[in-house]
């Protein structure tokens, strides 16, 4: 009989005291193994923005689950690795997000000590891994319920690729730039240690073309399974997606990772399709439309970056993060075409959101 995968779906918000509760409810449905075990809590910290941005998974959710793993006897330790590169940046993030304050003691960071790993993987063949997470003996997984321009969710495996230090992630980009194959090579990296328990943050939530913009609602909720996969389709699916048109689903469910479908999946708790959801400009509604609306993004694609002047500092954050060099910083910057891969690295990582989006593909957004 086919094993059945559940996800719990919890009201909360981020008062303090409801938040533990809910901790402690998640662990209560999926126990761990936790006396005197090394726990790595890793949340999604794409950046230097705080909590109330919806970026970033709020430090209140991570210090909830540091304070539960801890009244369990768990050995805590928290950590990411942000997508800025240089150094000193896993500091900065830690400081300006507010999760210094948040886990003070508890942090590590994840970049100090990083390991050369095999990689069972068609695009690179040694990734380079944070050691806390080949050393934990408890992985929680904490990602944040957001839209991703290029691989349509940020959820469960998406959150693995913060194992790799920050140059080795533009190193992936570089070697699979197509959209297919990024999401393939998420799930190579998210099989190197998959996560014993992952527990979504989306109390708020971020749609239409995520992972770093604007586009906030209050959803109210913490999302918790054991399984990564069952849990992004469960994402998916509340953002109004087939769960299939995500690269990364679609791999891990081929895999045997995890559930492809709503139907092989048990959801306690109060679930819907949010209504009037804003699906990124990049995803096709429904998969007979794909190749149209696949069509319509190539044609716009290499004319799909533009910078607005009244925002940009001229940081070069943008230029430092371009895995393929196709960016320039003269005051503003300048791409070049030729050389961009549509990775969208330089969108995600601008911390003025002056990286736009195409107009024309911002129009197509969840209307194809
Ligand atoms: S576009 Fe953004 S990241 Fe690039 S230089 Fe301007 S402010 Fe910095
Ligand atoms: S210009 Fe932006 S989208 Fe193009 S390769 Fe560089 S970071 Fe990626």
């Amino acid at each position: 009989m086919k094993e059945v995968e559940k996800v719990l779906v919890l009201e909360a918000s981020y008062e303090p005291e409801l938040l533990l509760e809910r901790m402690r409810e998640i662990l209560e449905e999926f126990p761990l193994d936790l006396a005197g075990k090394k726990v790595l809590v890793k949340p999604n910290l794409l950046g230097p923005w705080p909590g109330e941005s919806g970026i970033i998974t709020h430090p209140m959710t991570v210090k909830a689950m540091v304070e539960a793993l801890k009244e369990r006897g768990g050995l805590v330790q928290v950590g990411d690795n942000p997508g800025l590169r240089g150094y000193g940046c896993v500091g900065r993030v830690c400081r300006e997000t507010g999760m210094e304050e948040a886990v003070g003691p508890y942090w590590t960071n994840m970049a100090s000590s990083p390991r050369s790993v095999a990689l069972g993987s068609r695009f690179v063949k040694e990734v380079s891994i944070s050691s806390q997470v080949l050393d934990c003996e408890v992985l929680v997984s904490m990602p944040k319920f957001k839209t991703h321009v290029s691989t349509l969710i940020t959820g469960a495996v998406k959150n693995s690729f913060g194992f790799l230090v920050g140059a080795d992630k533009a190193r992936m980009h570089a070697a699979a730039p197509r959209f297919r194959d990024f999401g393939e090579l998420l799930v190579d990296i998210y099989q190197v240690r998959v996560p014993d328990l992952v527990v979504m943050d989306a109390v708020t939530a971020m749609e239409g073309n995520g992972p770093s913009c604007e586009d906030i609602r209050h959803l109210g909720r913490i999302l918790a399974s054991r399984n990564g996969v069952a849990l992004d389709v469960v994402t998916a699916s509340m953002m109004g997606m087939d769960p299939l048109l995500i690269p990364s689903i679609a791999v891990a469910a081929e895999r045997g990772l995890g559930p492809a479908s709503l139907e092989d999946i048990e959801v306690a708790g109060p679930f819907e399709v949010i209504p009037d959801f804003k699906r990124p400009s990049t995803v096709p509604r429904m998969s007979w439309t794909a190749p149209f609306h696949r069509l319509v993004f190539a044609l716009l694609s290499h004319r799909a970056l533009g910078v607005d002047r009244g925002r940009c500092t001229g940081c070069r954050t943008c230029e430092e993060g371009c895995p393929m060099g196709a960016i320039r910083v003269e005051r503003y910057p300048r791409f070049d075409a030729s050389k961009c891969i549509n990775c969208y690295c330089c969108y995600e990582l601008c911390p003025e959101h002056a990286v736009k989006l195409n107009r024309l593909l911002r129009l197509v957004q969840g209307r194809v």
